[in-house]
Parts: structure tokens; sequence; C-alpha cells
């Protein structure tokens, strides 16, 4: 059936905009995956840690997705309805709203956006504008929204911004928890510079920030200074957005990033690994009295997903009716936290980051950081790094790695840092 040639990593370098990226780093074209695991064209197995920069937090093709998917489309169902009332749809709306927002508490409305996660983060900053009627969003150092202009003016990350080619408006940036070192508590910062109406900082519409700074570097905030800006944001009349798009569906240890920390948002991005499948599909939750955009007002030809929502649907069915998931979290957390203490304790100076299942070490420099994925990579393991230099290894492993594979993968990454470490101290002797 196929008249496709075998793949070739030639039509990449010949054809392929200079604006991919990751893909630079593995040198193998992909044609299989299940759970954990990735395949390449040569069948090399490699254990997956980047899982889609945590798209895929149930891991590749699970067979109940998979086979939900399949049901679907031989069933002629919808594959796509604008957003027309579906089966499906309704189907993710009261598995989530049963499972998710009422445990929780939770009367958000629920807004489905444009399929990826930047224009959840648009829907919200324009939300929040326009219930404020301000114009000025507070956003944070190593903050990380997407890259379409809006939200991008909330990213704090230089390379990106120096794409945009116009002035990022509408935004003041502040120090995020332990941007200013371990002495100084950033939200007395904020708390002065909201106090004082003549500090230069427009009244806010919303201050937007990420519980665990994914692309940032893996800062992970203390619960007690997100409480704080969230009393602020009350305070001064600004809405709070959790930008969850990569933190949450898990990666933290609980569904949302925020849980148990004595505060709710009034509005919450979700994106990633939203859809459970990897099928793109975003959305934003918003408390009910903030609902305010009018029919289409944040318009979008793909604002439902149909095959994301069966995949959905099924996620949330399988992983979240009751606490068994989020214990073998815990337990994962625990290994997690484990293995990368020792390999913080390879390399002097290095720091673990993060929280949960977002954890890595900061090693110093980006190139060092480098070489050990690179390393990884050719004993098997795909592994990302993140922050302002790509300093931080970073370990998005599949939520649903079996607990001897993930054990295998962390093996993997110290098995490369000691290489890399142990050639670095050969050559300075
Ligand atoms: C990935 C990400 C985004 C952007 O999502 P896209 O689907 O790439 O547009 C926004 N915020 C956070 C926290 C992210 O990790």
């Amino acid at each position: 059936m196929s008249t496709a040639k075998p793949a070739e990593i030639s039509v990449f370098k010949r054809r392929e905009s200079e604006a991919r990226s990751y893909c630079r780093g593995f040198d193998a074209v992909f044609t299989q995956a299940t759970g954990s695991e990735m395949i390449d064209a040569g069948g090399r197995r490699y254990i997956d840690f980047l899982a889609g920069c945590s798209s895929l937090n149930y891991g590749h093709n699970d067979p109940d997705m998979k086979q939900a998917l399949i049901d679907h489309i031989s069933a002629d169902g919808i594959a796509h309805g604008l957003d027309l009332h579906t089966d499906a749809k309704a189907g993710f709306l009261t598995a989530f709203e049963t499972h998710i927002l009422e445990p929780r508490g939770m009367d958000h409305r629920v807004m489905f956006t444009g399929p990826t996660g930047a224009n959840a983060v648009e829907a919200a900053m324009k939300i929040a504008r326009k219930v404020t009627g301000r114009t000025n969003i507070i956003a944070f150092t190593n903050g990380f929204h997407g890259v379409t202009t809006g939200a991008l003016a909330a990213t704090g990350n230089g390379y990106h911004r120096g794409g945009a080619g116009s002035p990022l408006n509408g935004v003041t940036r502040v120090p995020y928890d332990g941007f200013m070192g371990d002495g100084t508590d950033t939200a007395d910062y904020l708390e002065a510079m909201l106090a004082d109406g003549s500090s230069g900082v427009d009244a806010p519409a919303a201050i937007i920030l990420e519980t665990v700074q994914g692309e940032g570097g893996l800062n992970a905030a203390d619960a007690a200074w997100l409480r704080r800006v969230a009393d602020l944001a009350k305070d001064h009349g600004a809405l709070l957005i959790v930008d969850d798009i990569q933190a949450g569906c898990g990666r933290c240890g609980t569904f949302f990033s925020f849980e148990d920390m004595g505060f709710v948002p009034d509005i919450v991005t979700m994106a990633k690994s939203i859809s459970g499948f990897g099928l793109p599909m975003a959305l934003m939750l918003v408390r009910p009295q903030y609902d305010v955009f009018g029919p289409a007002e944040h318009n979008g030809t793909f604002r439902g997903n149909t095959h994301a929502f069966v995949t959905a649907r099924v996620a949330i069915e399988k992983f979240w009716t009751d606490g068994s998931f989020q214990q073998e979290l815990s337990d994962k957390t625990a290994i997690l936290t484990e293995a990368l203490t020792a390999l913080s304790d390879m390399i002097p100076g290095a720091r673990l980051k993060g929280r949960g299942l977002m954890q890595g070490v900061d090693v110093g420099t980006g190139g060092l950081a480098d070489e050990i994925c690179s390393r990884a990579f050719h004993k098997g393991l795909i592994i990302e790094t993140s922050g302002t230099d790509g300093e931080v290894v970073k370990v998005l492993a599949p939520l649903t790695t079996p607990e001897h594979q993930f054990r295998k993968g962390l093996n993997i990454l110290l098995d490369a840092a000691r290489d890399v470490t142990e050639t670095a101290r050969f050559a300075a002797e």
C-alpha cells in the first residue's frame, strides 16, 4: 500500500526548515513506540525519558486509548466537528467533571481553545484583560508560556523572545521564587511593587505562573510563596492564571500541580498530556464569573479535536478515578529523587531541581548537560535538557513507566554521567 521509500535521514537535512530542534540531538529515524520505549528504523530500542516533553505522560500508544480510538474511527465516529456537540466531547466533559473537577471542588468552566498550549495561554491572557479592563500581566523570570506573540510576551527566554520580530507588550516581569537567591523572598518584592501606586507597575489584569518552570530549568516554587502570590492577585483585583501545560496531568504527583497547596487558580491552562495519547488538544479552565468571552470571540477551527476527546476520556477513566495511580507516582518520585541525588553527587556544585516526576539536575553548564544527554542516547536513552543555558538534565519519563524500566533508564543516565565526568577528570590530570 505505502509508496514511501524507507526513511532516510538526509531528507530532513535537505528539506526540513532550520527551525527543527529536538531532532538535531537524536540521530535516528523513529518508526514505532509503545509504553516508554521507542524503536528506530534500524531496530534499535530506546527508553524515552523525553515523552514528548510531557505530552506522553501515559506513554506511547496506551492500549486502551488506542482501542477506543480505533473503535471510534471504525464506527465512522466524527473526526472533525468544529465545536458542535458530539458524543466524544460529551464523554470527555462528563469524565473531566466527575473525576477531576467535582472531587477537587472546582466549579470552573471548560473552554476548548485551539489545540496548542500557546493558544490556551493566549485565551487566558485575553479573558483576564477582558474581565478586568486592564492590560498589564505579571509574569515571572524564566517562565515559559509558548511562542505566539501574546504568550511570548509572558515568556522569559531571550532566544525565543528574539524571534518575535516585534515589540512584546503588556507584560511586567518579576523575579520568580528563588531567583534572587535563598536570602530574598521575591513575593516581598512583588507585594511592594503592587502596593506603591508610583512603582511604575500598572495594576495587573492577571498574574501568570508555572508552579514548576518546565522549560525554565525546573525551578519549583514553594507552596507558601505560591499562596502569597495568589493572595496578592486577589488583593489587587488580578486573576491568577496557573499554566499547568507541562506540570499538570499528574507530572508533579497530583492531577493539577497546585493541588494541596491551599489555593485554587482563577484560570488554568492545560495542553500537552491532556489528550493522554499525544494528540493536539488544549483547554482553559475558568471560574464561571470570569467566563466572559462571547460566542466565538476567541475562535479557532480546531477547538475540538474529537479524536483527542476520545483518548482524553479514557485517560481520565483509566488513571484518575481512584488514588492508586497517585500512589504509584509517589513511589516513583522517591526512586527518581534517589537516582538524581546520586547523579548530582558525581558532579561538583550540581543541584537537584524540580518536584514530583518533573525533576532534574543542574550540572552547571549546558555543554556538560548536552554531553551527558548525548552519551545517554548512545546507550539507548532519550533525554533532554532545560534552563537558561540548557544546564539542567531533565527527566520527563512517562508516568506509567514500569519500575524495572524506570530504574533501567535511570541507570543508563547515571552511567552516561559517570562516563562523561570520568573522561573530564582524566583529561584534567
Ligand atoms: C509547552 C508549553 C507551552 C506551549 O505549548 P505549545 O503546545 O508548545 O504551544 C506553554 N506553557 C508551558 C508551561 C509549556 O510547557
